[in-house]
């Protein structure tokens, strides 16, 4: 049975007084002063125009009426700065009320209290919600509800127990070749379903910089089995970009280091980001992998596109990550145009996640039956290059699930199920040996 959980301080948003806030973004950009940033050229309009911009985007039309019915004062040029777009987020019950007209569960959700998740939604990804998103998907994945509060069995606010596979706090190392780096706790928007929800309550240890970073980086220096980092959070593109060039260089002079994979979602929530600045940095860094989170094909506006198609221009290889999750996703229809649009943006659909079990997100979860029936779907009507991988991600390891190709083995092979459902005899060279 479910029960609820209550905090006694406001769900209401990244809070800045608060001390997980204050600590945790050492080296992150929002510590920075919000103009005179370094970089800075001259001023257009008031703003200071710099190379750390998003120069030349396209700009979605219903976008900029958005823009222009609710942030009328910003110019063009400020709302393509991705500092302004973090300064300007929407990150409290009233200022979400004046775009939206929030559903009784919503306004619930707020009066609730702290949630585990902070709320926060830049302006321009609040404006991909609201009017690029018909069916108000996106919606639900960031906008609390009631629902978020309930807790049902099998949950758990560390469902993949991270936190007993980290060595020091800034590391998780599941496989032998591979460990997870969380350099921060911010994100540019904040997921309801977040998997690494715990790190954003009060009592998880902030991270800096001076400390954390420096053992994570010991503790890779000192494994000599690890062959890929994954540098994570939060979302590590949200570092300013000093910060995160000071990381990469590090990971980069262990040798055996050889993969750096960024996991962010920036690329959809704050494309502003994906400037000449950062991108001429990230060059330095190859072989550099993107995993890209991303969970609807209306986050592909063509200011994301944009974004997608200049890392790829620079030479970063991009996979994608999507999570299931119940009446945002989970359609053959809306998943295939998904990944199929990703693609042609030149991104590898790679993973399709269930949903983990965190607290408070039975609402969110779909059964695995119809993560497997999806992919049955794709296999029938597009290209193998368009399906990704259906995952679990239990304690001990992720797990690849798939529909049933075969049947039965036979004497002489196998009797296998092609993509149209029929069962065929298959000779295996293998069969019929002593
Ligand atoms: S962007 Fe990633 S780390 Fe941040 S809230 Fe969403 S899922 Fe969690």
């Amino acid at each position: 049975m479910a029960w609820r959980w209550q905090y006694s301080i406001s769900l209401n948003p990244v809070n800045r007084q608060h001390p997980l806030f204050q600590t945790a973004i050492s080296g992150c950009c929002l510590n920075q002063p919000p103009y005179g940033l370094p970089g800075t050229i001259k001023h257009e309009n008031g703003f200071p125009m710099s190379t750390d911009r998003f120069e030349n985007s396209p700009v979605s039309d219903a976008l900029e009426s958005f823009r222009a019915r609710f942030f009328p004062d910003a110019a063009l040029v400020q709302w393509h700065s991705w500092k302004w777009q973090l300064q300007h987020r929407i990150d409290t019950v009233k200022k979400l009320r004046r775009i939206l007209e929030l559903t009784e569960s919503e306004s619930a959700a707020f009066h609730h209290g702290w949630s585990k998740i902070p709320f926060a939604i830049t302006p321009y990804y609040m404006g991909v919600v609201t009017t690029m998103n018909s069916d108000s998907a996106l919606r639900k994945s960031m906008v609390p509800t009631a629902a978020e509060f309930q807790v049902n069995p099998g949950e758990s606010r560390d469902p993949l127990v991270e936190e007993k596979q980290s060595p020091v706090p800034a590391i998780v190392h599941r496989y032998p070749d591979r460990v997870l780096f969380l350099t921060t706790h911010q994100c540019a928007v904040y997921c309801r379903y977040c998997t690494r929800a715990r790190i954003f309550s009060r009592e998880a240890p902030a991270l800096s910089r001076a400390r954390h970073w420096k053992e994570g980086l010991a503790y890779i220096a000192a494994t000599k089995s690890i062959r890929e980092v994954i540098v994570s959070g939060g979302d590590p593109l949200i570092l300013a970009n000093d910060s995160l060039k000071g990381l990469l260089t590090e990971l980069r002079k262990i040798s055996h280091v050889q993969i750096i994979r960024l996991g962010t979602k920036i690329p959809v929530a704050l494309p502003q980001r994906i400037t000449d600045d950062l991108l001429g940095m990230l060059r330095s860094f190859h072989p550099l992998i993107l995993s890209l989170h991303v969970i609807h094909p209306d986050e592909l506006t063509r200011e994301a596109a944009f974004a997608i198609e200049r890392l790829a221009d620079a030479g970063i290889v991009i996979g994608s990550q999507t999570v299931l999750l119940k009446t945002i996703n989970d359609s053959t229809s809306v998943i295939q145009k998904l990944m199929e649009n990703l693609l042609r943006l030149r991104v590898r659909p790679y993973a399709l996640f269930q949903c983990d079990p965190i607290l408070g997100s039975d609402h969110f979860r779909t059964s695995l039956d119809k993560g497997i029936e999806i992919i049955e779907d794709l296999r029938r009507q597009t290209s193998g290059y368009a399906i990704p991988h259906f995952i679990a991600d239990p304690p001990g390891g992720k797990v690849t699930l798939a529909p049933n190709t075969i049947v039965a083995k036979t004497l002489s092979g196998y009797r296998l199920k092609n993509w149209r459902g029929e069962e065929i005899e298959y000779p295996d060279p293998s069969s019929g040996e002593p």
